[in-house]
C-alpha cells in the first residue's frame, strides 16, 4: 500500500499522509494494512515507565525486555513517564527506530492538577460550579500537555456511596446526576479542541468499582442490573456522549464477570449501545488479576477473555504482548477483534495529532513557560474557594473580624504544606501548598498564636496500615490549651493527612484520626469559641463536633492555594457557596449512606415514626449529620412560592417549575438551588428522591430571584423493567430547596 500511495517507505506514508482530506479512518485503514499481527498487538500493549532516559539503556531484566519491545514497535502506550525530556527520548525511539514509526501515547494520572494542584475532585464537586471545574481541568491539561503528556486517566466518575472507600476523593460523590454533569465539564476541560494544550480524557472505572463491599478498595462488588443502569452508568454515558476519547475498565467483577473480561459492559453497552468510538484501557494489571479472581486459569486465558470482551489496551499485565498473537493463530481471538481494537487506538492517536507531529507535546520552551504559571494559581484559587462548604455557623463566629480579634490556631494540619495537595499529585513537590497559617498571615500579620496539639499521621504514609495512623502522643495538649485560653476565637484545623485517602486507602473508622477528637474536646473545655476547619478527603463522622462546635468549615484537600482559599472564606472575602456532594454519616455503621436511597416496605423513611417496624437502628436515627446538598453561606436564603406551570404533561411536553429565593441577609451571596423529583410508582422500585437539576444563582442582599427549571421526559426517564431508558406514565413529586432535605414540594403527573 505504501507503494500504491507512491511513498518510498511506510514511515513516510504515515508522516506525509495528507493532512488535506483523508478522513482519519482512511488513514487508520491504510496504516493497518501495513501492520503485522505482532505490530497490531503491540499497539494494544501499555507499559509503565521502565527506563530513566538519562542513564544507559537497560541491559537485563524486564526493563530490557520492554526496551526491546519498544524498539520493535510493540509498545502502543506508556504510563507514568513525565517531562518533555523523557517523553521525547522515548517517543524518538518509537518514531525513528521502529519499522512503522507509530508514535506512543503517553498517559498519566493527572487527577487534579499537574504541578499547580487543584482541590481533590470530591472538593471541586462541592463547588457545583461547572465553569470552575472545567477551568481546573483545562489548567491540569495545559500544564501536563506542556510536560509531554497526551492522555490523563481522569475523570473518575464512579458514584460513591461509602465514605470508607479511599477513592471517594477522586470522584464527584454520591449522586449520578451531579457526577454526570461534572464528568462532562471535566472531559471538556481536559480535551478542549485537542490542541497541544489538551489531553485525551479517560473515563474510569468502567464499571462498578466504587461499590466495593464495605468500602474496602479492590473488594468484591455485587450490584444488580437496575443499580448498574440507573446509578452507576449514567455518568459514564454522559462522558461518552461528551466525546471522551478513552475509557478505563476496572478491577472488580460485575455479576461474576471481571470488568476487564466483561463483554456485556464493554462490547454491548459501551461500544454497541452507546456507539463509543474510542478505546478501552484495562486498569493496572487488571487482566492479570482475572487469574486471581478465579476467572482465568492463567495470563494467556485472561488475555483471550479480555480481548474477546473488548478491552483494547492492556495496562501493565503483558498479557497481550506475550499471548495475543498466538491466541489469534490458534483461532481463539479473531483478527477482526484485534483490528477493531487497533483501529480504535490509532484513531485516538490521529485525533490527538500525534501522527502529524509526534513531538507535538515535546516542546521544552513551552514546558518552561507553562508549568506553574501565575494565572494557573489564580484559577486553582478560584475553584478552591468555591469548593469550601460552610457546614455550621453559630454564635456569629464567622466571618472573622478583620480587626481586634485575638486568634489562636491549633492543629498540625494548619501548618502543613503537603497534606492539602491530597492524593495523586504527580508534578507537585511536597511542601508546595500554601498552609492555613500562611494564608491567615495576610489577615492576622504575625499576631496569631499557634500550637500543633497533636500529629495527624506519620510522615508520608503510603498505603498506610492502621498502626501508623494511630498517633497517640498527647504531649502537645497543654501548650495547645494555653494557646486557646485568652483568644477570642480558636481556629482548629483537623482532619486527614493528604495520603489517608486515595487508592488503597480505605478506612474502617471515619472519626478524626489519632487523638484529634480528644484534642478538640480538650480545647473546647478551655475555650468553646472554636471554628473547626476540616481538611480531609472524604466525609468524616463528626457528630460530637456537629453538636458542640459553633462553626464548622469543610475545606477538604484544596491543593496548592489551600491556605489562601481558607483564609478568604474565614475572613469573609469570599462568601461560601459550596454544597456537600456526599452525605456525612453519624457513624460508620450507617454506611453506605446516601440521600437517593429506595423506599422500603417499612414506611417512615428517615425520621422516627410511631411504628416500631420501620427500617431503623435501635441506637441511632437514620439521618446523616449533614445531608447531600447541604452548605450554608454568610447570607441566608429563604425559599417560597413553588409553582408549576401545569400539574401534568404528556409526550414531548414539559412543565416549568419556579421558586422564589430571597436573600434575607445584608450580604450578597450565591446559592445552589436544587431540584429533585420522586417517581411515586415505577416498573422497578424508585428512589425516594433524585437530583434532576440545579442552578447556582447570585442574589444581592435583600433581593429575591425567581429560579426556574424545566421538567420533561428526559427528567423522569430511567432504566425500566423493559431494560430500556424511558419515561413511564404516572405520578411524581417535585422538591426544590437548598439541600436534599427540602421543605417545598408539589405533585405532577405524566401521561403517554
Ligand atoms: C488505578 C487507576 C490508575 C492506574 C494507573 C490503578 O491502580 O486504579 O485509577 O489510573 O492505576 O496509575
Amino acid at each position: 500500500l505504501a507503494l500504491a500511495l507512491g511513498c518510498s517507505s511506510a514511515k513516510q506514508d504515515i508522516a506525509q499522509s495528507p493532512k488535506k482530506k483523508s478522513p482519519i479512518d482512511r488513514r487508520v485503514d491504510s496504516l493497518m494494512n501495513l501492520m503485522t499481527l505482532e505490530e497490531k498487538v503491540g499497539q494494544m500493549n501499555q507499559y509503565n515507565g521502565f527506563w530513566n532516559v538519562t542513564g544507559p539503556a537497560p541491559k537485563d531484566g524486564s526493563a530490557a525486555k520492554k526496551y526491546e519491545h519498544l524498539k520493535k514497535g510493540w509498545v502502543g502506550s506508556m504510563l507514568n513517564v513525565k517531562g518533555v525530556k523523557d517523553v521525547k527520548a522515548l517517543q524518538k525511539i518509537a518514531v525513528e527506530e521502529t519499522r512503522l514509526g507509530i508514535p506512543v501515547i503517553f498517559g498519566y494520572d493527572v487527577i487534579h492538577g499537574y504541578k499547580t494542584i487543584s482541590p481533590i475532585p470530591l472538593a471541586e464537586a462541592a463547588s457545583w460550579d461547572m465553569d470552575a471545574i472545567q477551568k481546573s481541568a483545562e489548567i491540569a491539561a495545559a500544564e501536563s500537555a506542556a510536560s509531554g503528556l497526551n492522555w490523563t486517566f481522569a475523570p473518575m466518575v464512579d458514584v460513591s456511596r461509602d465514605a470508607r472507600w479511599g477513592r471517594v476523593m477522586e470522584g464527584a460523590g454520591e449522586d449520578p446526576y451531579l457526577n454526570s454533569v461534572i464528568a462532562v465539564a471535566r472531559v471538556k476541560g481536559f480535551q478542549g479542541n485537542l490542541s497541544e494544550f489538551n489531553l485525551a480524557a479517560c473515563v474510569k472505572h468502567f464499571a462498578g468499582y466504587s461499590f466495593a463491599e464495605a468500602g474496602k478498595d479492590y473488594n468484591t462488588v455485587d450490584v444488580n442490573r437496575n443499580t448498574l443502569h440507573n446509578v452507576i452508568l449514567p455518568p459514564f454515558k454522559a462522558a461518552a456522549d461528551a466525546g471522551a476519547l478513552t475509557f478505563m475498565n476496572s478491577f472488580n467483577d460485575v455479576d461474576g464477570i471481571p470488568a476487564t473480561g466483561n463483554a456485556y459492559l464493554q462490547r454491548e453497552i459501551l461500544k454497541k449501545d452507546w456507539n463509543f468510538q474510542g478505546f478501552v484501557v484495562s486498569d493496572w494489571g487488571s487482566m492479570g488479576e482475572m487469574v486471581a479472581h478465579g476467572y482465568a486459569k492463567d495470563l494467556k486465558q485472561a488475555a483471550e477473555q479480555a480481548a474477546n470482551a473488548g478491552s483494547d489496551m492492556d495496562m501493565e499485565s503483558s498479557g497481550y504482548v506475550e499471548h495475543l498473537a498466538a491466541l489469534v493463530r490458534e483461532g481463539k481471538v479473531s483478527e477482526d477483534k484485534i483490528n477493531d481494537a487497533v483501529r480504535r487506538i490509532l484513531r485516538v492517536k490521529f485525533q490527538l495529532g500525534l501522527f502529524d507531529n509526534p513531538y507535538k507535546y515535546c516542546d521544552e520552551a513551552r514546558e518552561a513557560a507553562t508549568v506553574g504559571k501565575k494565572e494557573f494559581h489564580d484559577g486553582v484559587l478560584d475553584v478552591a474557594k468555591k469548593s469550601i462548604v460552610l457546614l455550621k455557623n453559630e454564635k456569629n463566629l464567622l466571618p472573622l473580624k478583620k480587626q481586634g480579634q485575638k486568634i489562636a490556631v491549633i492543629g498540625a494540619l494548619a501548618n502543613d504544606k503537603t497534606s492539602p495537595l491530597g492524593s495523586w499529585r504527580i508534578g507537585a513537590d511536597d511542601g508546595t501548598a500554601v498552609s492555613v497559617l500562611e494564608g491567615l498571615a495576610k489577615y492576622t500579620g504575625n499576631t496569631v498564636k499557634y500550637a500543633k496539639g497533636a500529629d495527624v499521621a506519620l510522615g508520608n504514609p503510603q498505603f498506610v496500615v492502621e498502626t501508623k495512623i494511630n498517633m497517640t502522643d498527647k504531649s502537645g495538649f497543654d501548650e495547645a490549651v494555653a494557646t486557646a485560653k485568652g483568644s477570642d476565637v480558636v481556629i482548629m484545623v483537623l482532619g486527614e493527612h493528604g495520603l489517608q485517602t486515595g487508592e488503597g486507602r480505605s478506612r474502617a473508622e471515619l472519626g478524626l484520626p489519632g487523638v484529634q477528637q480528644e484534642l478538640l474536646e480538650t480545647i473546647y473545655k478551655a475555650n468553646p469559641n472554636i471554628v473547626l476547619v476540616l481538611t480531609n478527603g472524604r466525609p468524616l463522622t463528626i457528630p460530637w463536633a456537629a453538636q458542640n462546635i459553633p462553626a464548622i468549615v469543610e475545606a477538604w484537600h484544596l491543593g496548592t492555594e489551600n491556605g489562601h482559599a481558607i483564609a478568604q472564606v474565614l475572613y469573609g472575602d469570599y462568601n461560601p457557596s459550596g454544597k456537600l456532594p456526599m452525605s456525612f454519616p453519624k457513624a460508620v455503621g450507617q454506611l453506605p449512606l446516601y440521600y437517593n436511597h429506595k423506599s422500603t416496605g417499612r414506611p417512615g423513611g428517615d425520621e422516627p415514626t410511631e411504628s416500631v417496624f420501620w427500617s431503623h437502628y435501635g441506637d441511632m436515627q437514620n439521618a446523616p449529620v449533614y445531608p447531600f446538598g447541604h452548605g450554608l453561606s454568610y447570607s441566608t436564603f429563604e425559599y417560597s412560592n413553588l409553582k408549576l406551570s401545569a400539574n401534568s404533561f404528556g409526550q414531548n411536553g414539559h412543565i416549568t417549575v419556579s421558586v422564589d429565593v430571597k436573600n434575607s441577609s445584608n450580604i450578597d451571596g450565591k446559592e445552589v438551588v436544587q431540584l429533585y423529583i420522586r417517581d411515586m410508582v415505577g416498573s422497578v422500585t424508585r428512589p425516594v428522591k433524585e437530583l434532576k437539576g440545579f442552578e447556582m444563582t447570585e442574589i444581592k442582599a435583600g433581593q429575591t430571584k425567581t429560579v426556574t427549571f424545566t421538567i420533561d421526559e428526559k427528567t423522569i426517564e430511567f432504566y425500566t423493567a423493559n431494560g430500556k431508558w424511558e419515561a413511564e406514565a404516572g405520578d411524581f413529586k417535585v422538591f426544590v430547596g437548598g439541600s436534599s432535605v427540602t421543605k417545598l414540594q408539589a405533585p405532577f403527573s405524566y401521561s403517554k
